[in-house]
């Protein structure tokens, strides 16, 4: 079996403009029963030599992120405990922001190990972000731009040695 990568992250940070470029067209939805698994997605993703199999989640899209599990959030629960390592994306445009707060808190009561890039970081838009992210005590966060498909030799070295 291929290590997993889950992608978390508040809504809108990039994380299924991400899921897109790793996996491109080699998807698969692992259920298309409504609510269930709407926005889990996973694919066999790619980087240089690497290959891993790759979730897109979005737990902390549809609630408040301080109120009891709901399915969505027991998705990225799920997730997160499957996975090798879970890839956590903040806008590096925009900074943190209380939610990114309160995931960086979740994720740190769980045994995944955790990277964290501050995405649409394209050219050097993202660099006050990323280094406010240092704030998380997630380790060194990586500049990326999902979308122009920067930063991907750095997302490969911080994932690699855990995948
Ligand atoms: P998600 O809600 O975390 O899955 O975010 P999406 O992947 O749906 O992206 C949200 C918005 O951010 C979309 O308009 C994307 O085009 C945009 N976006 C994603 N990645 C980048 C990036 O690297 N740079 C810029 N400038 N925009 C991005
Ligand atoms: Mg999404």
């Amino acid at each position: 079996p291929l290590p997993t990568v889950a992608i978390i992250g508040r809504p809108n940070v990039g994380k299924s403009t991400l899921f897109n470029r790793l996996v491109g067209k080699r998807v698969a939805l692992v259920d298309d029963r409504p609510g269930v698994t709407r926005d889990r997605r996973e694919g066999e993703g790619r980087l240089l030599d690497l290959k891993f199999r790759v979730m897109d989640t979005a737990g902390f899209e549809d609630q408040d992120p301080l109120s009891l599990p709901g399915r969505m959030r027991a998705q990225t629960e799920a997730a997160v405990r499957e996975a090798d390592v879970a890839l956590f994306l903040i806008d590096g445009r925009e900074g943190l922001t209380p939610l990114d707060e309160e995931i960086a808190r979740w994720l740190r009561g769980h045994a995944t190990p955790v990277v964290v890039a501050a995405n649409k970081s394209e050219g050097n838009a993202g660099e006050s972000g990323r280094l406010e992210a240092f704030s998380l005590g997630l380790g060194e966060p990586f500049a990326l731009s999902a979308e122009h498909g920067e930063g991907l030799v750095d997302l490969f070295e911080a994932i690699r040695p855990h995948v």
